[in-house]
Protein backbone atom coordinates (compact mmCIF):
# COMPACT_ATOMS: atom_id res chain seq x y z
CA UNK A 1 0.00 0.00 0.00
CA UNK A 2 1.22 3.37 -0.75
CA UNK A 3 2.92 5.66 1.60
CA UNK A 4 1.77 9.53 2.51
CA UNK A 5 4.38 10.67 0.77
CA UNK A 6 3.65 8.66 -2.46
CA UNK A 7 -0.16 9.76 -2.02
CA UNK A 8 0.71 13.34 -1.62
CA UNK A 9 2.89 13.21 -5.14
CA UNK A 10 0.53 11.74 -6.55
CA UNK A 11 -2.21 14.57 -5.90
CA UNK A 12 0.51 17.18 -6.24
CA UNK A 13 0.49 15.84 -9.70
CA UNK A 14 -3.17 15.44 -9.92
CA UNK A 15 -3.27 12.02 -10.78
CA UNK A 16 -5.31 9.30 -8.50
CA UNK A 17 -2.57 6.52 -9.00
CA UNK A 18 -0.76 5.23 -6.32
CA UNK A 19 1.41 2.08 -5.14
CA UNK A 20 -1.50 -0.74 -5.08
CA UNK A 21 -3.17 0.41 -7.48
CA UNK A 22 -4.05 -0.87 -10.52
CA UNK A 23 -5.45 0.22 -13.87
CA UNK A 24 -8.93 0.64 -15.18
CA UNK A 25 -9.58 0.03 -18.92
CA UNK A 26 -12.31 0.93 -20.48
CA UNK A 27 -12.90 -1.79 -22.89
CA UNK A 28 -14.98 0.32 -25.43
CA UNK A 29 -12.49 2.74 -25.87
CA UNK A 30 -9.60 -0.04 -26.18
CA UNK A 31 -8.50 -0.53 -29.53
CA UNK A 32 -5.83 -3.24 -28.43
CA UNK A 33 -3.09 -1.02 -30.45
CA UNK A 34 -0.53 -2.73 -27.50
CA UNK A 35 1.23 0.50 -26.58
CA UNK A 36 0.37 0.24 -22.84
CA UNK A 37 1.21 -3.72 -22.98
CA UNK A 38 4.57 -2.83 -24.40
CA UNK A 39 5.58 -0.19 -22.49
CA UNK A 40 4.57 -1.93 -19.34
CA UNK A 41 6.92 -4.83 -20.74
CA UNK A 42 9.62 -2.76 -21.38
CA UNK A 43 9.89 -0.65 -18.10
CA UNK A 44 9.84 -4.06 -16.08
CA UNK A 45 6.45 -4.61 -14.28
CA UNK A 46 4.69 -6.65 -17.54
CA UNK A 47 1.18 -5.81 -15.84
CA UNK A 48 -1.26 -6.40 -18.94
CA UNK A 49 -2.04 -8.19 -21.25
CA UNK A 50 -4.11 -8.11 -24.70
CA UNK A 51 -7.20 -10.52 -24.42
CA UNK A 52 -10.22 -10.77 -26.33
CA UNK A 53 -9.84 -7.95 -27.94
CA UNK A 54 -8.82 -5.25 -25.32
CA UNK A 55 -6.43 -5.10 -22.58
CA UNK A 56 -6.46 -6.64 -19.28
CA UNK A 57 -4.55 -6.32 -15.99
CA UNK A 58 -3.34 -9.86 -16.18
CA UNK A 59 -0.76 -9.56 -13.14
CA UNK A 60 -2.42 -7.11 -10.82
CA UNK A 61 0.57 -8.19 -7.87
CA UNK A 62 3.26 -6.83 -9.96
CA UNK A 63 1.75 -3.44 -10.68
CA UNK A 64 3.94 -0.69 -9.04
CA UNK A 65 0.91 2.42 -9.74
CA UNK A 66 2.98 4.45 -12.21
CA UNK A 67 0.35 5.01 -14.38
CA UNK A 68 2.90 4.43 -17.76
CA UNK A 69 0.01 3.02 -19.09
CA UNK A 70 -2.06 5.68 -18.79
CA UNK A 71 0.46 8.13 -20.71
CA UNK A 72 1.11 5.49 -23.42
CA UNK A 73 -2.98 5.22 -24.05
CA UNK A 74 -4.10 7.21 -27.66
CA UNK A 75 -7.61 7.00 -27.10
CA UNK A 76 -7.82 7.48 -23.04
CA UNK A 77 -9.03 4.49 -22.36
CA UNK A 78 -7.13 3.97 -19.35
CA UNK A 79 -7.56 7.20 -16.94
CA UNK A 80 -7.94 6.12 -13.79
CA UNK A 81 -5.84 4.02 -11.33
CA UNK A 82 -7.66 2.29 -8.15
CA UNK A 83 -7.27 -0.35 -5.66
CA UNK A 84 -7.51 -3.97 -7.01
CA UNK A 85 -9.82 -6.14 -6.08
CA UNK A 86 -10.47 -9.62 -7.70
CA UNK A 87 -13.70 -9.82 -6.11
CA UNK A 88 -15.14 -6.84 -7.42
CA UNK A 89 -13.50 -5.61 -10.60
CA UNK A 90 -14.42 -1.68 -10.96
CA UNK A 91 -16.99 -0.81 -13.79
CA UNK A 92 -14.75 1.08 -16.47
CA UNK A 93 -16.98 4.40 -17.26
S1 LIG B 1 -2.89 1.75 -25.03
FE1 LIG B 1 -5.15 2.07 -24.74
S2 LIG B 1 -6.07 1.47 -26.71
FE2 LIG B 1 -3.97 0.63 -26.69
S3 LIG B 1 -4.18 -1.50 -25.88
FE3 LIG B 1 -3.75 -0.16 -24.12
S4 LIG B 1 -5.77 0.44 -23.29
FE4 LIG B 1 -6.10 -0.37 -25.38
Amino acid sequence: MADKREVDIAKAFGREFVKGNVPEINELRCMACRNCVNLCKKLGPNVLEIDDGVAKVARPEDCIGDGACMTACPTRAIFIMSSHNPEDPPDAP
